[in-house]
């Protein structure tokens, strides 16, 4: 079974076709600048060939045409035509409390999805764009919605209400939502193969740490906390978003410097993080080289960001009642061994001893504690593309 697997943002649209039973990838690639010129990459996987073009997209339309185009194409294509892909699997970031679960795309659940964007108005509608291009160009073809929200669908009530007015809650959906739940449900599923034990009977901290970083406390295969809220600027520092933070700084800030709240949120999304703290940069090697080059700030932005992780690994211990494995995956967690360091440093009192040697090791699926740690650390390399084809599959058939 083929699956063409879509991540649709306003300007620019992810692919990847690929058969969730080998988990063999056929192809991948990304419009870029889409609505202002048109940047088209595709990459066919074993073949050396990668086209690199611009191609007007003055819609997604025309991008999703340059995708088929591609992977029919007698030269460099990957399927003879485009009734070998078998179903389309869409990212769709938020699904609010209607979606639990992957959805078959119908009307309804479009309409559905369409209610769900004032909780994610930079994403929601981009997402939907995408599907409304592919169902244009592929009529008949089954399309599946999955939802970064929906993993975490399962945490209690005391995990995601704020102590706001109710009536926030009950009339606006005001409430702790999450994300990168596809992924955490991915690494999750992998550390229980890894562990050679039922996901039911395990408790698992999930850190997902990259541009954007969230953490999940999974009990039983379920998510029962995370650490994005209502939107992703909450939880841990990031690249440059700010993470929790007293929400009276917000107004003494606005007073001080004469900002208005979207002046203000723009410094919170965009001008914090490790990159606002540190002054270098959002990129964790960037702030690796100049913390070795003697730069107190860039030292001072990693420990920060570790020492968060660390708070959140201790918190989720506390909430599950235990922990069996930490788990590391996204950029900075597959590849950055220093952080990990940082973040498993003093964690010897819940019985949980990373292995120096182990750990000094990127991308690849490896045990990082010592055998004798009761805690295990896992590294689980996320494949967010995989598991979208694997719900698309299950629903398309
Ligand atoms: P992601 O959002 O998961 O794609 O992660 C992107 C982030 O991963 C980048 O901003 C980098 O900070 C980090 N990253 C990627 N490769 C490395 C590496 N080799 N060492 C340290 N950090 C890395």
């Amino acid at each position: 079974m083929n699956i063409l697997v879509i991540n649709a943002g306003s300007s620019s649209l992810k692919y990847q076709l690929l058969n969730p039973e080998t988990q063999q990838v056929l192809a991948k690639g990304l419009c870029e600048r889409i609505g202002i010129d048109g940047r088209f990459t595709y990459k066919p996987e074993g073949k050396t060939a990668v086209k690199e073009a611009e191609v007007a997209m003055p819609t997604h339309n025309e991008a999703i045409k340059a995708v088929l185009d591609a992977l029919v194409d007698p030269a460099n294509g990957v399927i003879g035509s485009m009734k070998e892909i078998d179903a389309v699997g869409h990212r769709v970031v938020h699904g609010g409390e209607k979606f639990a679960k992957s959805v078959l795309i119908t009307d309804e659940v479009m309409s559905a999805i369409e209610e769900c964007n004032p909780l994610a108005p930079l994403h929601n509608p981009a997402n939907i764009i995408g599907i409304k291009a592919c169902q244009a160009l592929m009529p008949g073809t089954p399309m599946v919605a999955v939802f970064d929200t929906a993993f975490h669908q399962t945490m209690p009530s005391e995990a995601y209400m704020y102590a706001l007015p109710y009536e926030y809650y009950e009339k606006d959906k005001v409430r702790r939502y999450g994300f990168h739940g596809t992924s955490h449900k991915y690494v999750a599923q992998r550390a229980a193969a890894m562990l050679d034990k039922p996901i039911e009977e395990l408790k698992l901290i999930s850190c997902h740490l990259g541009n954007g970083s969230s953490i999940a406390a999974v009990d039983g295969g379920k998510s029962v906390d995370t650490s994005m809220g209502f939107t992703p600027l909450a939880g841990l520092p990031m690249g440059t978003r700010c993470g929790d933070i007293d929400a009276g700084i917000l107004q003494y800030l606005m007073n001080k410097y004469d900002m208005d709240i979207d002046q203000m949120l723009n410094v919170l999304n965009k001008k914090s993080g490790v990159e606002g703290l540190s002054l270098v940069g959002s990129d964790f090697r960037d702030l690796e080289k100049a913390a070795e080059n003697g730069d107190q700030k860039a030292e001072l932005a990693r420990k920060k960001f570790s020492y968060e992780v660390r708070k959140y690994v201790g918190a989720y211990a506390a909430a599950m009642g235990g922990v069996d494995a930490v788990i590391f995956t996204a950029g900075v967690g597959e590849n950055d061994h220093g952080i990990r360091e940082l973040v498993c440093e003093g964690l010897g009192y819940m019985g949980l001893e990373l292995d120096k040697a182990a750990n000094n090791v990127r991308g690849k699926e490896t045990v990082i504690s010592t055998p004798d740690s009761k805690v295990k650390v896992l590294l689980i390399p996320t494949n967010e593309e995989l598991m979208i084809a694997i719900d698309t599959a299950a629903l398309a058939k």
